[in-house]
């Protein structure tokens, strides 16, 4: 069995004191590892008949592209603000100072496609959080919800209340 975890890099204090980074950077580089990653989401949701795979800026796009390659969907990228070319619509969320913003096209999805959102890593949960307000607006059916990495401390779960969520490892 192919150990993911020993292939993740702990950076301390990064982007700021305090926070402990999970790089993973040293998974992608690695084949294996990453071609596991891959499968594994992708067997997970194999015969779900999933439409899209949505994934968010920038982490997301790395793993979601290649899932959506796997499942035979289409891929749709949630980008921070000033990114996208054409109509959006947007979802503000709390960080620890101040706001961010998530963005998607408007036409991104037609009502009642079946997606899966794909991230890195579920911290708080805002983030994934957001983006489902997103496609909420789009008229999407969310059938999961997808990370390389949870860190359960912080509970980002709970933010995500009525949705299947996956993930790989977890701290
Ligand atoms: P959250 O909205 O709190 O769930 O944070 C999730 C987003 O922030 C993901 O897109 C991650 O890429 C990034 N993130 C949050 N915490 C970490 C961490 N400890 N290590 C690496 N990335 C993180």
């Amino acid at each position: 069995m192919l150990d993911l975890k020993s292939r993740i890099r702990d950076i301390p204090d990064f982007p700021k004191k305090g926070i402990l980074f999970k790089d993973i950077t040293t998974l992608l580089k690695d084949g294996e590892a990453f071609q596991k990653v891959i499968e594994k989401i992708t067997c997970f949701y194999e015969g779900e008949e999933i439409d899209k795979v949505v994934g968010i800026e920038s982490r997301g796009f790395i793993m979601g592209a290649p899932v959506a390659y796997g499942l035979n969907a289409g891929f749709i990228p949630v980008r921070k603000p000033g990114k996208l070319p054409s109509d959006i619509y947007e979802a503000k969320y709390e960080l620890e100072y101040g706001t961010d913003t998530l963005t998607v096209h408007q036409d991104a999805i037609t009502p009642g496609e079946r997606v899966l959102v794909v991230d890195d890593l579920l911290a708080t949960g805002g983030t994934m959080a957001a983006t489902l307000d997103l496609l909420k607006q789009l008229g999407a059916v969310v059938v999961g919800v997808a990370f390389l990495i949870e860190l359960t401390e912080l509970k980002g779960r709970d933010k995500l209340a009525g949705h299947q969520v996956l993930s790989l490892v977890s701290y």
